[in-house]
């Protein structure tokens, strides 16, 4: 039931026209991956060549998170993989505010259908949507690193891994050292413990990959200190 309301969605994100994003993009990107994906990656939006497929992290970027993912104990089939905006901002540029909210029900009503156990967000835009919906204060891509949250979106109590976006690597080779250590360090911990629970985020056993000071005063409103 939840899988095929999913595969709706995945066809209402074609045909949306809610934000000006509609108008230049070629194909929308709704996201895909199996139904119930222990695990998602949320990226912040679809670039040329996603744009011109209609499918999330392909071209160059893809190909690194593939390998990125198996570094971490996963294979791309068994991840569903989306974006906080799915139609790309013409030039690449940032996805607006506005579009963002406009955009965000979907994402929010993906995660409800599939209930991963951890979402790995890549890049700081994913990052702060994400630390935003579930009600935690953004600290910052590089406080956010290198830990593993524990939050709550759209009813689904869950993990939130933050990291680099692998594009960022293409850009700056540097970066691509940090983002194997990151998926093959915290992001495979959490990946396994998350997985081996079996069934909602929560567990004891879980905690010791909390940030005991998650939750901040500036809870629910994004807090966001990383412009
Ligand atoms: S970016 Fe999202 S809200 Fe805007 S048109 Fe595309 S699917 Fe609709």
């Amino acid at each position: 039931m939840a899988g095929s309301r999913l595969r709706q969605l995945e066809e209402e994100v074609r045909r949306c026209t809610r934000c000006p994003l509609h108008a230049t993009r070629t194909h929308a990107v709704p996201g895909e991956g199996p139904g119930e994906a222990g695990v998602m990656v949320v990226g912040e939006a679809p670039g040329r060549m996603e744009d011109r497929l209609g499918r999330p992290f392909v071209g160059p970027a893809g190909k690194l998170l593939d390998s990125l993912l198996e570094l971490a104990g996963l294979s791309r089939g068994e991840v569903y993989i989306t974006n906080v905006v799915k139609c790309r901002p013409p030039g690449n540029r940032d996805p607006r505010e506005e579009e963002i909210e406009a955009c965000l029900p979907y994402l929010v009503e993906q995660i409800s259908l599939i209930r991963p156990r951890l979402v790995i967000a890549v890049g700081r835009h994913a990052g702060r949507t994400l630390f935003r919906l579930a009600g935690l204060r953004w600290p910052g891509l590089a406080r956010a690193r290198g830990r593993v949250w524990r939050g709550r979106i759209g009813g689904v109590e869950l993990l939130i891994a933050v990291t680099y976006h692998p594009a960022a690597a293409l850009y700056n080779p540097g970066l691509r050292g940090e983002l194997e250590r990151d998926f093959s360090g915290f992001i495979r911990r959490s990946v396994a413990e998350a997985l081996s629970r079996g069934g909602g985020g929560g567990g004891a056993g879980l905690d010791r990959w909390f940030s005991p000071d998650s939750r901040g005063p500036g809870e629910g409103a994004g807090g966001d200190v990383d412009s």
